[in-house]
């Protein structure tokens, strides 16, 4: 198994304590990957992309992420945060990135190192690519959305080729960073210094410890968005008092970089009007099949974002993503336009060097090892499949009548647990027994049970 299969590492986990088996999550999961059984949900590890989709659905608060806690910055010599651009939309009345950044510094952290800037610069690249490469894939699609990735790699194959082969902006920013603090303190080692990203979602946490498209992360860890934000809240009276004027200039990055923030951002950076972006699961999986059916093969660069605003809708993040998208856009207006660029010392830094894989192959071949058998099994779950009702109800715990004839094949459910079928079963028995039809709940009753009871 490659490194893309066997280093499964999920952010998005179950509290089973307080899963009420109610499958809202199953009928919202992107990839299938959610069953519910024995009252239970669980989560296929190979088909999870972490959107957190499901923390945001549950009703019952049982999904959430796992990240790491604001403390871990006192295991460094030196912690430097790396702030994702939507960190600046959290905040009201701030006139500043400045202000969030010397908060950063007044939290304990030693140092801030932007992503924004390291935004700019895969703009930078991404734009170069466009202009002198020949023989690009059309359109391109941006990897900077890790459950993007993800998704493509679960479910659309035949595109993994059209993904960028660029870091993205956050891995690039680990890695100027620690870079940069190893040349600013050639006392410390590498493990002495600490590159924590405050996240605004699980898939990037995910994207950190079990990475794809290239072999290891130099993110030491990830804090949630929502962790920090409290305590930054505590410094801004600080802050305010010293006086914007008077607050050390850290902010590093332009309009471009921390344009990147919302839904758009990263593609009106690159000079093309030709460009398509989305975002939302459901926009996402939209534009996705539209270009597995070739019908956007015109467009030079396609932006995606799984969360509905863009990275500001992360499920780790505090405010209303499009309350946040107006306040980055309102720290834009005094911004200069950007301030970093690609140097050709960067490429190595910048690019992938590791290929990202289709996964479910690896879930296909695991029917059976046997070629033969594999190939039996399919036309086994097809059949099932055709002899299910259809409806796609999710009442048998899968999201589709596909998934639960798959599970049926895995030897996870059997057959009779769909509930479609067990009504009929049921009132094939009611013909013959008029009492049982009785005890058949009006929802599952098929019609012919319904002999002595009113409509009304
Ligand atoms: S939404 Fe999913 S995780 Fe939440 S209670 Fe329902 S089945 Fe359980
Ligand atoms: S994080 Fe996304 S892909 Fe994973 S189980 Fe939840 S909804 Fe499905």
């Amino acid at each position: 198994m490659d490194s893309n299969t066997s280093n499964i590492f999920h952010s998005v986990t179950l509290d089973p304590d307080k899963c009420m088996g109610c499958v809202t999550c199953v009928k919202r999961c992107p990839t299938e990957a959610i069953r519910v059984r024995d009252g239970k949900a669980s989560i296929i590890n190979e088909y999870c992309i972490d959107c957190g989709e499901c923390i945001r659905v549950c009703p019952h608060h049982a999904k959430h992420a796992i990240y790491d806690p604001l403390t871990v910055i006192q295991g460094y010599r030196r912690s430097i945060a790396l702030p994702a651009p939507a960190l600046y939309g959290q905040f009201s009345h701030i006139e500043s990135t400045d202000i969030v950044l010397n908060a950063l510094l007044k939290l304990g952290f030693d140092d801030v190192f932007e992503v924004a800037r390291a935004a700019e610069i895969v703009s930078d690249r991404t734009r170069q690519i466009m202009e002198e490469e020949e023989d690009l894939p059309k359109p391109l699609i941006s990897c900077a959305c890790p459950a993007v990735v993800r998704l493509i790699r679960v479910e659309y194959p035949e595109l993994i080729g059209n993904l960028m082969t660029l870091v993205p902006p956050v891995e690039l920013a680990a890695r100027l960073a620690a870079r940069k603090a190893m040349v600013e303190h050639p006392e410390l080692a590498r493990e002495d210094i600490g590159v924590i990203f405050i996240t605004p979602c699980p898939a990037k946490v995910t994207s950190m410890r079990a990475p794809l498209g290239f072999g290891a992360s130099e993110i030491d860890a990830s804090v949630a968005m929502k962790e920090v934000y409290p305590k930054l809240l505590e410094h801004l009276p600080e802050i305010a008092e010293i006086g914007e004027m008077n607050l050390p200039e850290l902010q590093s990055a332009g309009r471009v970089g921390v344009s990147w923030s919302g839904s758009g951002g990263e593609a009106t950076a690159l000079l093309t009007e030709n460009y398509l972006a989305a975002d939302g699961m459901e926009n996402v999986v939209h534009v996705l099949d539209s270009l597995e059916e070739e019908r956007l093969g015109d467009l030079d660069f396609i932006e995606l974002n799984a969360c509905a605003g863009g990275c500001v809708g992360g499920v780790l993040t505090v405010e209303n993503p499009y309350i946040a998208h107006t306040r980055v856009q309102k720290l834009r207006k005094f911004m200069p336009v950007s301030l970093n660029h690609f140097d050709n010392d960067m490429l190595g830094l910048i690019t992938n060097d590791e290929p990202i894989d289709y996964v479910n192959f690896v879930a296909i071949q695991k029917l059976s090892d046997d070629y033969e058998e594999a190939i039996s099994l399919l036309a086994q779950m097809k059949e099932i499949e055709e002899s299910l009702p259809g409806i796609d109800c999710g009442a048998c715990g899968a999201p589709s009548c596909a998934a639960f004839a798959e599970d049926v094949i895995r030897g996870n459910a059997k057959k009779g647990e769909c509930i479609i079928s067990l009504r009929d079963r049921l009132g094939e028995l009611a013909e013959d027994d008029e009492d049982i039809g009785d005890f058949i709940p009006r929802p599952f009753r098929s019609g012919k049970e319904n002999r002595g009871d009113d409509n009304h």
